[in-house]
């Protein structure tokens, strides 16, 4: 591969969004970061100033990671709950017209599961699944080497078809559970209802500004329903990896989103209920695993995936 491309990497989420400058050592150059705005030209104007401020000279190409079930065929986001002023824009002729060079587009997970394969904890693996928390629950999979072409919406597996509701409409996805917003929201209504927490101190006497980041930081120094909520998140986190390990057999999980953090209380409750529900021969050498890249994963990953265009290779295969 050659070591002159620069390629610009996109990570587009639900909260925030990210542009890095990526060479084809993986080696991240420039970034830029700001908050995903709510209006489509408003997106479409910053992703532009984004991809100029990171380089100032024209990318080798440019590859676009987004939240959502995306079109990579057509380069249109199809279906995003969490992001949905991007949904049907032409972000990426809008992105390829700008700057006169090829652009992918794929979903920010798969992306990540890419990323982690390239430069971080899926490295050693072959058959991995990464799972992202953040805004919701993005998955990847990456099985044999590549990640699965597949919409991968691992977050919206039913795990209570009677349970809370999700942000796709419909009831008892694990996102609904576990994902950074989940675990802030029922955190928000223990409170609500009464219950005593630092987070409230910590949040300047204000419990609905709390984060998923102040929660994992006052568990660590012992608030109970800061642990409470977390390991409420790992258990159902459990149950979803349980199946997923019983239909895909991966040598790996990981787990990608601000959990590191919070990995010690998360962690034993993945655990204990993996290696209860799924069938024993598929645990034995299960590795659950943080993600090393946080972050990053998404950028690079999308990168990548516009470097494998590039050589015309299929998005996700690995030399
Ligand atoms: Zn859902």
């Amino acid at each position: 591969m050659n070591n002159a491309l620069n390629i610009i990497g996109i990570d587009l989420g639900g909260t925030h969004m990210r542009a890095s400058l990526v060479n084809s050592a993986g080696e991240i150059l420039a970034s830029e970061k700001d908050k995903t705005p709510k209006t489509p030209d408003a997106l479409l104007a910053l992703l532009q100033n984004m991809t100029e401020a990171v380089s100032k000279e024209k990318p080798a190409a440019i590859g676009l990671a987004t939240a959502g079930l995306v079109d990579g065929k057509n380069g249109v986001i199809l279906v995003s709950p969490n992001m949905e002023a991007a949904v049907g824009q032409p972000i990426c002729s809008m992105l390829a017209e700008r700057f006169s060079v090829p652009v992918a587009i794929c979903n920010d997970a798969s992306a990540a599961a890419v990323g982690e394969k390239w430069m971080g904890a899926g490295r050693e693996f072959d058959n991995f699944i990464l799972l992202t928390l953040g805004t919701g629950i993005g998955g990847g999979v990456v099985h044999n080497g590549r990640v699965l072409d597949i919409a991968a919406e691992l977050g919206h597996m039913t795990i209570d078809l009677n349970g809370r509701r999700c942000s796709c409409g419909m009831y008892g996805c694990l996102e609904a559970y576990a994902s950074a917003s989940a675990i802030v929201q029922r955190a928000t209504q223990e409170m609500s209802a009464g219950r005593e927490s630092m987070i409230k101190e910590r949040c300047d006497g204000n419990f609905y500004k709390a984060t998923a980041s102040v929660i994992y930081d006052l568990a660590l120094e012992g608030d109970i329903l800061s642990r409470e909520v977390l390991k409420d998140a790992g258990s159902y986190l459990g149950i979803g990896i349980a199946s997923l390990v019983n239909i895909f057999s991966p040598q790996a999980v990981i787990i990608g989103g601000g959990v590191r953090g919070a990995w010690n209380f998360i962690y034993p409750e993945i655990k204990a209920r993996v290696s209860k529900i799924s069938f024993a021969p598929l645990v034995a050498d299960l590795k659950i695993l943080p993600s090393e890249l946080s972050d990053t994963a998404g950028v690079l990953g999308a990168a990548r995936i516009a470097l494998d265009l590039l050589s015309e290779r299929r998005a996700g295969e690995f030399a």
